[in-house]
């Protein structure tokens, strides 16, 4: 005979069978059969086995209730999925057994834990639909709500999830291609129903959701791909997650074509030339007092991310410690706004300070019914503050009386009976109980009660002990009970401050920020930029922010920076390694991010035509040692870059085709330059910096395209790196320099300095080859490689008018074997 709670495991299980089950009983989250086998291997707990009606035995590991979040926290990195499965109904009240129901299904995408979460970075749930060459893909950060969706031509699937790095991608079921496509190594992939992203069904269920009857207003009407991978997010979380789904009240439609592309309308909607300025006014107002900035930071250090504890209030997942956390925050921002006020020169900071809202009632709500130091989970009492509830305080001052009973018992009783050695203990099976030893039991008074027989003595229980005991443990049960509806209705109330908790969350983000950049600002001396709606970038005695400080002071040499579409539009810059290349064209990007987030910039001075994005493609140092696959992530990203390009653009490109052999790499480098500069449609401020000495040759034939080096200068025989930016190219000898520097021995040297002779000779021969008279329409400069071999001596030296058709097939043979 099965149990009926064995049936009911038996049934969920069946909707499970994907994840490990943890079936909550009691204090306990237990796992049977397979599920439990696997959990003790995992974990490392107990495996047990518990008998389900008779001669049922199943295998049985359990954890305690208090343990999940670290349990779920080792399951979920080992790749597994959990499915929660918690009691519903009141023990005390249900008739017969308990009622069950999977609350939440936990994978890598889904989790809202902290503990789980790398902090402050998004957690990504995505879902890609693919049909022919076209990708639906979209995207949700439960613990945020954010929730987007896009469709796009499938060439720019891997920079889209490179930029998104999703923990769990899902895909149809069946799709037979996944395994091609670049989703990058980081991404779990969780195959769902192929129904879920079925047009019609994916709309429906987006409609319904959203209660809507048209998706017009989310932009993604009409574009079939984007939708059923929009509503396959959707069905999943109304599978895994009840709670969470509901949260989600928007979507958000892009275009990755015209992401962040932003046209002079769009700029003005979006206000990103005035959100800057505003930026860089609330920074001066913080960069002018240090006062302010020490008063509002240690204001700031009380204030959790509000914004992740919202949501877990909205999402019941919030733990008593999340509202102390949150009413913490929210008593800070009004004295941070008190300070934003005070002074005369206020405007500049209103706009901030009309966002921070009264979350007074909140507050007072969170203090008036959570106590201070408050337990992690509610069930063990403790949790709802004295004088919030009577009734609670009522069962709480039973419980107290009874417990002051039990512990005055043995005092007493020892006095009553004589016996100094009577004992009251407790254990789970008997509860409460008197132990007398064996030489004392004829001291045994009448009314005690025999209840367990030991070795050395014998245990009793009175009835008005048993009285006192029932007491206590049923008061338990009722504080938990009580304090468990109590928190849940705190929670809902303050959730329905939602909003004005998350504008209050949104003004404090922006103070953190704006405090911070001018914290920094001060510390090391930036100025504030003029953003304006030009097309160029002026800076005077630009830094590099993060080189500068890693750098004794002062030894960084600043360095101006002069771009213009349509004037000084491509910079090409040359120099040895390690002169100072990166770090320049880095340093011209940087400055250009901060001055349009609102941010100082480490220079004299600068003046930014406002971009609307900015390209990089900077290899890493060991991009050579990666191979061929790190090459196509460049020539992918490079590709984004030429497509998505516009004349507004700031492009900062480094060692482009560093990757592939030399030939390869100087000819796709100078391909790319020339497309950067004559494409009418682009025309986009570039930097371009390079090691291909032979680029500096663009200059001469590109109007716009002009060549600076890095300066290296030789003292005493050494090269001196001077990290100064200078008109013109670099003089390419400087490698050797480098190369003695280095310490090689002065014979490599040596001899590397004749090999540079010969070539350069060699150069100067190639220019004048026959290939090069025949009309070649680029100049055939490519020395570095070049070499001398007596098969390529022959070769040029043959006079092939004067040969036979059989002399040449043998001197081709002869040559061959040769080389
Ligand atoms: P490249 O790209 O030419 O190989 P990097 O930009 O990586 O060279 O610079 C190499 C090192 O030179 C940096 O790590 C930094 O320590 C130093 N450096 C670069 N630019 C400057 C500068 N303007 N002032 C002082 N040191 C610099």
């Amino acid at each position: 005979m099965t149990t009926p709670v064995r049936r009911q495991y038996l049934g969920v299980k069946r909707e499970h069978q994907d994840e490990i089950l943890l079936f909550r009983m009691g204090d306990f989250y237990e796992t049977f059969d397979d599920d439990a086998r696997l959990l003790s291997r995992e974990l490392e707990i107990a495996l047990t086995s518990r008998e389900f009606g008779k001669g049922q035995r199943v295998p049985l590991a359990g954890i305690p209730y208090h343990s999940l979040e670290a349990s779920l926290a080792r399951l979920i990195k080992k790749g597994y999925k959990v499915a929660i499965c918690e009691q519903v109904s009141d023990p005390a009240t249900s008739k017969g057994i308990v009622d069950r129901e999977v609350v939440r299904v936990v994978t890598p995408g889904t989790v809202i834990e902290d503990t789980l979460l790398e902090q402050k970075a998004n957690n990504y749930l995505a879902a890609l639909v693919v049909e022919g060459d076209a990708a639906g893909l979209s995207w949700v950060d439960i613990t945020t709500s954010e929730f987007a969706t896009t469709q796009f031509d499938l060439s720019h699937l891997s920079v889209e999830m490179a930029r998104l790095q999703p923990s769990e991608l899902l895909v149809p079921d069946g799709q037979p291609d996944v395994d091609d496509l670049d989703i990058g190594d980081r991404t779990m992939l969780t195959p769902l129903a192929a129904d879920a992203f079925h047009a019609d069904w994916a709309r429906e269920t987006l409609l319904r959701h959203f209660g809507v009857a048209s998706l017009e207003s989310f932009g993604c009407e009409g574009q079939a791909l984007a939708v059923r991978a929009a509503g396959a997010v959707i069905d999943y979380l109304e599978q895994t997650q009840r709670s969470a789904v509901g949260q989600i009240n928007t979507l958000y439609t892009y275009s990755t074509a015209d992401y962040m592309v932003l046209d002079a309308q769009t700029r003005r909607n979006l206000e990103l030339y005035e959100g800057g300025r505003w930026g860089s006014d609330a920074v001066e107002w913080f960069h002018r007092s240090a006062l302010r900035r020490e008063r509002v930071v240690m204001l700031l250090e009380a204030v959790s991310d509000m914004e992740r504890l919202v949501n877990r209030v909205r999402g019941h997942s919030a733990t008593p410690r999340d509202l102390v956390g949150l009413a913490n925050s929210l008593e800070a921002a009004p004295k941070i706004k008190v300070i934003l006020c005070e002074d005369d020169d206020a405007d500049k900071v209103e706009w901030l300070a009309e966002r921070i809202t009264d979350n007074g009632e909140v507050i007072e709500l969170v203090r008036q019914s959570i106590s201070d130091d408050p337990p992690l989970s509610v069930g063990d009492g403790n949790v709802i503050r004295k004088g919030f509830s009577p009734d609670l305080d009522e069962v709480r001052g039973a419980s107290r009386n009874a417990q002051d009973y039990i512990a005055r018992l043995e005092q007493k009783e020892r006095e009553r009976t004589g016996i100094k050695s009577l004992k009251v203990g407790y254990n789970r099976v008997f509860g409460y109980y008197i132990e007398i030893s064996n030489s004392n039991l004829a001291q045994a008074p009448e009314d005690y009660v025999r209840r367990q027989t030991l070795v050395g003595g014998e245990r009793f229980i009175t009835p008005e002990m048993k009285e006192y005991e029932s007491l206590i443990l049923n008061a338990q049960d009722r504080i938990g009970e009580i304090e468990g509806a109590l928190f849940r209705q705190v929670c809902q109330q303050v959730a329905g401050h939602a909003e004005q908790i998350l504008s209050t969350a949104r003004a404090i983000a922006n103070i953190d920020v704006f405090a911070s950049l001018a914290e920094v600002a001060s510390r090391f001396g930036y100025v504030r930029p003029v953003l304006d709606e030009g097309d160029a970038v002026t800076i005077k005695q630009g830094r590099h922010p993060v080189v500068e400080r890693m750098l004794p002071a002062g030894d960084f040499v600043a360095n101006d920076a002069a771009l213009a579409s349509g004037g000084e539009q491509l910079i090409i810059l040359t120099g040895p390694n390690m002169a100072g290349k990166s770090t320049y064209i880095r340093q011209v990007a940087v400055i250009v991010l901060m001055a349009q987030i609102g941010s100082f910039v480490p220079a004299d001075s600068a003046r930014v035509g406002v971009c609307d994005r900015i390209f990089t493609r900077v290899g890493l140092q060991d991009d050579l040692a990666m191979g061929q696959s790190t090459f196509m992530v460049e020539m992918v990203e490079t590709a984004a870059i030429l497509n998505h390009a516009t004349p507004r653009s700031l492009i900062v490109l480094d060692e482009i085709g560093r990757g592939t052999s030399t030939y390869d790499g100087l000819a796709i480098a100078r391909a790319v330059a020339e497309h950067l500069h004559n494409n009418p449609r682009l025309g986009c401020k570039t930097l371009f910096a390079t090691h291909y000495h032979e680029l500096t040759q663009l200059a001469d034939i590109l109007p716009r395209a002009f060549n600076y080096n890095v300066v290296v200068s030789e003292d005493k025989g050494q090269v001196v790196f001077l990290r100064n930016i200078a008109p013109g190219g670099a003089d390419r000898s400087y490698g050797v320099h480098v190369a003695r520097l280095a310490g090689m021995p002065a014979s490599v040297v040596n001899r590397a300095w004749d090999v540079l002779a010969e070539l350069e000779d060699d150069s100067r021969v190639n220019r004048s080859s026959p290939r090069r008279r025949r009309g070649s329409p680029q100049p055939q400069q490519m020395p570095l490689l070049t070499f001398t071999s007596p098969v390529v001596d022959e070769l040029l030296a043959l006079d092939v008018a004067s040969m036979t058709p059989l002399d040449a097939i043998n001197k081709l043979y002869e040559l061959q074997e040769r080389a």
